[in-house]
């Protein structure tokens, strides 16, 4: 999946962000400040690989403190560098902004390929690093709290915790240092899938906007839309997943080796079991292969979703794209260069900065749920219920009518833990949908929905600049 740099990331973004300040009013003091990463930390440590010392390079960036803690993942990679930890950073800050979680931006990340490794030798690496955050005071519950990213999972942000509790015995927060946990240990039930089903609502949202699709000459909802996803990591198996169950179809799925395509519809599951067996996304039965995995991106299509990596749809190949709504579930997966391609073409691009906010969200609520020291629903679902059953009983009392059984479970239902985080995100997702496009509404100078997204964040971190004052 390989997209040619033609920008330094963090220049695109700061690009980004410029192209969205001239529609605000703010002190060019305060932007300045705003586009600025606040604390850089690039380190060097040894770890001891086989017989060998290996110097391992790593990286957490603190774009903004405008809101405390600052949060954002930390990604294993080999292309992992300063410039785009920095550019992810300050995604984040704008990220948070746009779905009001109340963190400023940061990310990490280590400077490794995590499958020349063996689960031990990451555990020691992963370790030190926390270690290194730790010395420096850029890991805490109030200060700065890391989460998954592309190449780390639950499993690395359980060894984080375990780090970051054994040095700081008692400390009573200490859950709430890192999100994206197992739930045996202390994580949230819908973390796992936040991202790909925020992905989701999001899109799901613009397709029941009338004038949106309109515009675009698409019918309205998700229902019978199809649907091309790049990566078949965790966010593009998800949303594969909430695409398929919403109604629509996924024709084509994309992988580093090449990709696959049905105009009946691919079940991702299947698809992953066949991956995990013969190693290749490749000969899945049904399905005609794609040699070139970019091809996939060029597909007749109504909806693509890059959930891969930064790049991959640049200046070169946005011309040949014929879906009509691009929805960025990876970070940065479009240059400026093929914002200008689709603005041009009146293709809707829906930005990764919000459109790929559902982990954060999620992650925002298992810091909630670490702090509170207590289980989404514990404390109401039974007593719902019970009065669920009290007014359905009224009900059948008043009315000499029985309520069929099945209505009756669904209605009598308490709410577990998954199902206040799915609602959650599901009003996060839509409340921002239409926050940024009414933005643009009110400004229909404003080129693109990106922009709008930066002019929706950009006013929501100076205001709170403002309302701290600035140190005199
Ligand atoms: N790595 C994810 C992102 O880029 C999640 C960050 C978090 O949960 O803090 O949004």
């Amino acid at each position: 999946m390989s997209g040619h740099q033609e920008y330094s990331f963090f220049g695109a973004v700061e690009k980004s962000f410029d192209k969205a300040a001239k529609f605000t009013n703010w002190d060019p003091g305060i932007l300045e400040q705003i586009k600025q990463c606040n604390s850089v930390y690039r380190m060097h440590f040894p770890v001891k690989i086989g017989d060998q010392i290996e110097v391992i390079k790593a990286y957490r960036v603190q774009h903004s403190h405008h809101k405390t803690p600052c949060k954002g993942g930390i990604r294993f990679a080999t292309a992992v560098n300063l410039d785009e930890v920095m550019a992810l950073a300050a995604l984040m800050t704008y990220k948070c902004a746009i779905v009001n979680v109340p963190f400023g931006g940061a990310k990490g990340g280590i400077s490794i390929d995590p499958k020349k490794y063996t689960a031990y030798e990451l555990e020691k690496i992963t370790r030190r690093y926390t270690h290194e955050l730790i010395k420096k005071n850029f890991i805490g519950p109030g200060t700065d709290v890391p989460a998954p990213d592309y190449g780390t999972g639950e499993r690395e942000m359980a060894w984080i915790l375990d780090t970051y509790m054994s040095m700081k015995p008692g400390e009573v927060d200490a859950l709430g240092c890192v999100t994206g946990k197992p739930v045996t240990q202390g994580g949230v039930r819908g973390r796992r899938e936040a991202t790909g089903l925020g992905v989701f609502y999001g899109i799901r949202e613009v397709c029941n906007m009338t004038d949106v699709m309109q515009r675009l000459g698409l019918d309205l909802g998700i229902e019978g839309k199809t649907v091309v996803i790049q990566g078949l990591g965790n966010v593009g198996y998800h949303a594969s997943k909430f695409f398929r169950e919403g109604g629509a179809k996924v024709i084509a799925i994309a992988e580093y080796e090449g990709a696959i395509m049905n105009p009946d519809g691919l079940n991702e599951e299947e698809v992953f079991e066949h991956r995990k067996k013969t190693g290749s996304i490749l000969n899945f039965p049904g399905a005609l292969n794609l040699a070139q995995s970019n091809d996939a991106l060029e597909l007749d299509c109504e909806i693509l979703i890059p959930a891969a990596l930064e790049n991959v749809i640049n200046g070169e190949n946005a011309p040949r794209i014929k879906a009509r709504v691009i929805g960025e579930a990876a970070n940065g997966p479009l240059t400026p260069e093929a914002d200008e391609v689709f603005a041009a073409k009146g293709t809707l691009v829906v930005p990764d900065m919000y459109l790929n906010a559902g982990g954060v969200t999620v992650s925002y609520f298992e810091w909630l749920k670490n702090l509170s020291h207590v289980r989404y629903g514990r404390l109401e679902k039974r007593f719902t219920e019970n009065q669920n059953k009290n007014i359905l009983n009224q009900i059948e009392n008043l009315t000499g009518k029985k309520v069929a059984d099945n209505h009756k479970i669904m209605i009598e239902h308490g709410p577990d833990e998954v199902d206040l985080v799915y609602s959650g995100l599901e009003e996060t997702m839509i409340s921002a949908t239409r926050e940024i496009m009414d933005c643009w509404k009110r400004n229909p100078s404003i080129p693109d929905m990106r922009t709008a997204a930066y002019v929706v964040a950009i006013n929501k971190v100076a205001t709170s600049y403002e309302e701290l004052g600035i140190f005199p």
